[in-house]
């Protein structure tokens, strides 16, 4: 059976949260459609404004930790450059819970929520996008469909707009994304405190990443590695990179020294602005 909604928002990151938040709030009824159980996992440095976590209200158990300097290194000789970010400063989360929490705003607001939902079409009807299908089968209709399906977006896929972006300016989607690397470190609250205080890192250099950089960003009782670079500037792979700064980095390799890699993953940024349309007849993509 077909259900029907005025706004079906596609994934429920921060954008299909924000976005499904402001149509309910302006009275759409509106479904959020995630491909996982929430909260899911989601690579990322985490830091966040704190502006974002004021206006929003974020509960304090899902602020890891506070930063109120912001430290670069730079070649050759990676000085390090501590810049005072002032006021309540930044702060570092870990994105199942923050995402979650806006998730649960975008609900409290009549939203609703279905999980274990993968959109793999777009309905369309005369050139108009009437709603989605899901992989187990199910038919949405909407009078908007809003694409917050991330990086490599499916909604986007399927609507055409990924060919219209890339295919048809004789561009493939990895000239215009950035690849990153991140690993979980793990090294325990007291040595956190005691390397790294109040400050998260940022690494740039060629032989970090080419056309990107590194950074480090302190959790509570892990610290998050991460690098990207433009996709077609790595010359070797991303895990050759984040070995190299992890491990022989002359400021990284002993702030990280003794610690457990607990997880790695690899993900992909749209970097550039050229995802022109960013719109459709009945669609719309947040990127
Ligand atoms: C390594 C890394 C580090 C980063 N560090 C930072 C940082 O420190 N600070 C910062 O502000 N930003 C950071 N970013 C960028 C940030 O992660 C993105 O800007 C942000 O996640 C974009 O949010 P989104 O809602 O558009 O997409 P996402 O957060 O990717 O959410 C997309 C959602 O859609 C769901 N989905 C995907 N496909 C489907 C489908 N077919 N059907 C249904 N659901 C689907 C996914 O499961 C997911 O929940 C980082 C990114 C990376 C990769």
């Amino acid at each position: 059976m077909t259900q029907k909604y005025d706004v079906i928002v596609v994934g429920a990151g921060p954008a299909g949260s924000m976005a499904a938040m402001k149509a309910a709030e302006g009275g759409a009824k509106t479904l959020i459609l995630e491909r996982y159980k929430l909260p899911r996992f989601k690579l990322c440095g985490g830091g966040v404004a704190n502006w974002v976590v004021r206006k929003l209200n974020i509960p304090e158990y899902i602020l890891e930790r506070q930063y109120k300097v912001l430290s670069f290194f730079t070649p050759p000789n990676y000085e390090r450059h501590d810049i005072n970010l002032g006021g309540l400063g930044y702060f570092g989360v870990y994105r199942d819970a923050f995402d979650y929490a806006l998730t649960k705003i975008a609900l409290d607001n009549g939203a609703e929520l279905k999980e274990n939902k993968y959109v793999d079409h777009v309905i369309k009807q005369e050139g108009y996008v009437k709603g989605v299908t899901t992989k187990d089968g199910e038919k949405y209709e909407a009078d908007v469909v809003i694409a917050c399906d991330g990086a490599l977006s499916t909604v986007a896929k399927s609507c055409g707009m990924w060919d219209a972006w890339f295919k048809s300016k004789g561009e493939t989607w990895k000239d215009q994304m950035c690849f990153c690397v991140g690993v979980e470190v793990k090294l325990g609250e007291k040595v956190i405190t005691e390397r790294f205080g109040d400050s998260y890192m940022i690494f740039t250099g060629r032989d970090i990443a080419p056309m990107g950089y590194a950074w480090i960003f302190p959790k509570r009782d892990n610290v998050s590695v991460g690098l990207g670079s433009m996709a077609k500037t790595l010359e070797k792979k991303p895990t050759y990179y984040m070995n190299h700064f992890m491990k022989k980095h002359s400021v990284a390799s002993n702030l990280l020294a003794g610690g457990e890699e607990v997880l790695m993953r690899g993900a992909w940024i749209p970097l550039r602005n050229a995802y022109k349309p960013s719109y459709d007849s009945g669609n719309i993509v947040c990127w």
